[in-house]
């Protein structure tokens, strides 16, 4: 059976929201891809009292309990001798780690300040963990089937030390992992998506299969658990190739991150480059393309056209088609997406105009968005399906990944030949 494990930070700055609690999300994920339940996180003041009763509580319900934060030199870390106190343990001084932060001050030209001295105290018979990072060393302490693992705060700090030490300790405690797959689907809802694999979503115990929904995309993750990690990910394909029946090419992506990798993994494979001409999104595409490591092998250009004189001017699209359908139009996105792709020499053009909001144009509404295609295939240019919205973000965001999406279908047909 499954370890339950539960997160606990400590820090006062979280409880007041002055900063976001990274720790947690991050070790929520790691612990359940090494095959722990998480059933708890929780987030505690430096304060001596409330922190002993959050140790209390949670070493009274999960097999692993890990802290993050407290480990500093200051007389409000707490961390250590709170939870030796929890588990009836003394604190002792590790004479070899105070020698080592001594001999680091004095490498800077400085003398240790006497509480520093504080960070070389333990709880007895724990393990030390390094910290290649920082000052404060981490350390795990295993009593009574019960393990506590205390990391420092800072997020740099705590990550590496997870990922060198804590990682390959936990895994040989485990006899279990789980294997998660991520399934990233466009123009299907969560809950429209939720009805057509309800018999799939509704039965999944090992495999489960989870929706998400957000920035323009539903997500189904699809989480294995067995011994090995072979077996775990054997269990998922059924699953995945379930999903990918139902959804077709609405399952733009598995096991891959976004819908610029997936748009950038085909320009790639048919060797083609792309020059893009935005109105709405004013770059967001462009940005999204060369935010990957490799862009400027494929990406040609941009360019961010607002006004029509510019539309004009930088894209070619005529004065007649913009008197005659608006800039709001079908015609538009077609004739930017055929000039862009004249003056760029590139292989496709995409193109996007549309309303951001949040008010309306006499002659469209906020949310109208068109794009338009140019290349191989020729021109293609349509009316998005986006969520109406008048909030300028989420409808540009949106657009975003419709045109791109737009985009990844017109160069699936060329690759299907
Ligand atoms: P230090 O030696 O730096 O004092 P520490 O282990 O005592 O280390 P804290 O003092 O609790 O850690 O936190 C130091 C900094 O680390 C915080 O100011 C904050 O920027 C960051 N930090 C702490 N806890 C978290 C958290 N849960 N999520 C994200 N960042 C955090």
């Amino acid at each position: 059976m499954s370890k339950t494990a539960e997160i606990l930070c400590v820090g006062t700055e979280i409880l007041l929201g002055n900063i976001t609690n990274t720790n947690a999300t991050f070790l929520s994920q790691e612990l359940s891809a090494l095959g722990f339940n998480v059933f708890h996180h929780t987030v505690v003041g430096d304060n001596g009292g409330r922190l002993a009763e959050a140790v209390d509580h949670a070493l009274a319900r999960s097999d692993l309990v890990i802290t993050t934060g407290g480990l500093g030199p200051t007389y409000d870390d707490l961390t250590k001798q709170t939870v030796a106190a929890a588990l009836g343990l003394e604190m002792e001084l590790h004479q070899d780690i105070l020698d080592d932060l001594i001999a680091r001050w004095e490498r800077r030209g400085q003398v240790m300040p006497k509480n520093n001295e504080q960070q070389a105290w333990f709880p007895k018979g724990c393990t030390i963990i390094p910290n290649d990072w920082g000052t404060a060393p981490s350390c795990a302490i295993e009593k009574d089937g019960r393990t506590v693992i205390m990391l420092p705060g800072p997020p740099r700090e705590m990550k590496n030390i997870w990922t060198r030490y804590v990682v390959p300790y936990l895994s040989q405690k485990q006899d279990e992992v789980l294997v998660s797959r991520y399934c990233r689907v466009v123009n299907i809802g969560e809950s429209a998506l939720e009805i057509r694999l309800y018999d799939l979503l509704k039965n999944s115990v090992n495999p489960t299969v989870a929706p998400y929904a957000g920035g323009g995309e539903t997500m189904l993750r699809v989480t294995a658990k067995a011994r090995t990690k072979e077996e775990a990910f054997a269990m998922t394909v059924p699953v995945v190739q379930a999903i990918a029946d139902e959804c077709g090419d609405d399952l733009y992506a598995v096991d891959r991150d976004s819908m610029e990798q997936v748009v950038s993994d085909l320009l790639r494979e048919l060797g083609f480059t792309v020059s893009v001409c935005e109105s709405i999104t004013g770059g967001l595409i462009a940005g999204r393309i060369t935010s990957l490591p490799g862009s400027s092998d494929l990406f040609e250009c941009g360019f961010v056209t607002y006004s029509n004189r510019i539309k004009q001017a930088v894209a070619g699209v005529p004065a007649e088609t913009l008197e005659q359908y608006t800039e709001i139009s079908a015609e538009t996105a077609a004739a930017m997406a055929e000039g862009t792709l004249a003056r760029s020499g590139s292989s496709v053009a995409l193109a996007v105009t549309g309303v951001a909001g949040p008010d309306d144009l006499p002659y469209a509404e906020a949310g109208t968005v068109y794009v338009g295609l140019a290349g191989p295939l020729g021109t293609r240019a349509y009316r998005l399906e986006m969520l109406r919205s008048r909030d300028r973000n989420y409808t540009r965001n949106l657009a975003c990944v419709k045109a791109l999406d737009a985009l990844r279908r017109y160069l699936l047909e060329i690759k299907r030949g």
